[in-house]
């Protein structure tokens, strides 16, 4: 979905920074080999992740949902020498795919994959993270949100990615939309929750920042 004109959103592509190499090799092979590929972070929206990244400069990155890893190395660019960064993915199929583009980026060694449910897997981490990027199942991201919360301080950002689900958050609701009315609830909740300042950016199909306070 394009909430700008094609022709502003390429303007605003040609006047940020160049798509890595690597991150055009990776989406060209998973919109030639995996599943549902418009899933994948786009060359703005990494540029956007990268760029927070790096101003945050984390110690410790948790990301839910991997899919085949392009946002994890855009976040994976603003680590500190020594952070790491966690992603977790439901899908054993994307594995190997991943690590191939991890090992590859120069930043392997600070990727650690888990395999499995997000909500299983979040409370057995023992990092307190800096930078956490929710993009997994939507139905589940209040749940998400509640766990990751666990594992932040105060200053940590957490984003959201989706929140504007192409835009149908400001449509009339087919009762039987279940995602789109679980955003909805999620994104009043964001505003509303006293624990986190947030804002909502248009970027893409809508990345909300939150500051935990
Ligand atoms: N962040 C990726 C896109 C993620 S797509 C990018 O920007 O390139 C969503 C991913 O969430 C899929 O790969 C899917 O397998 C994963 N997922 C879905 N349900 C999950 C769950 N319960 N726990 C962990 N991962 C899950
Ligand atoms: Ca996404």
């Amino acid at each position: 979905m394009h909430f700008l004109s094609e022709v502003l959103e390429t303007y605003i592509q040609e006047h940020s920074e160049a798509e890595p190499k690597l991150l055009q090799e990776l989406t060209r092979e998973t919109h030639l080999k995996v599943v549902r590929p418009r899933m994948i972070t786009g060359h703005f929206q990494g540029r956007v992740l990268s760029i927070l990244s790096k101003l945050i400069n984390p110690k410790y990155i948790l990301e839910i949902g991997t899919y085949t890893g392009y946002s994890a190395l855009c976040l994976a660019e603003g680590l500190r020498k020594t952070g790491m960064l966690h992603t977790i993915d439901i899908n054993p199929e994307l594995t190997d795919m991943q690590r191939r583009y991890f090992d590859q980026s120069g930043f392997g060694e600070q990727i650690v994959q888990h395999l499995g449910d997000a909500l299983e897997i979040i409370p057995r981490l023992e990092q307190v993270f800096d930078l956490v990027f929710i993009d997994a199942e939507k139905l589940s991201y209040d749940a998400y949100f509640e766990a990751v919360l666990q594992r932040t301080t105060s200053g940590s950002i957490i984003l959201s990615d989706n929140v504007l689900w192409s835009g149908k958050v400001v449509t009339p609701l087919d009762p039987k939309d279940k995602v789109t009315q679980i955003l909805l609830n999620y994104n009043r909740k964001l505003k509303e929750d006293p624990r986190v300042e947030t804002v909502l950016l248009p970027i893409r199909d809508g990345l909300t920042l939150c500051r935990v306070r």
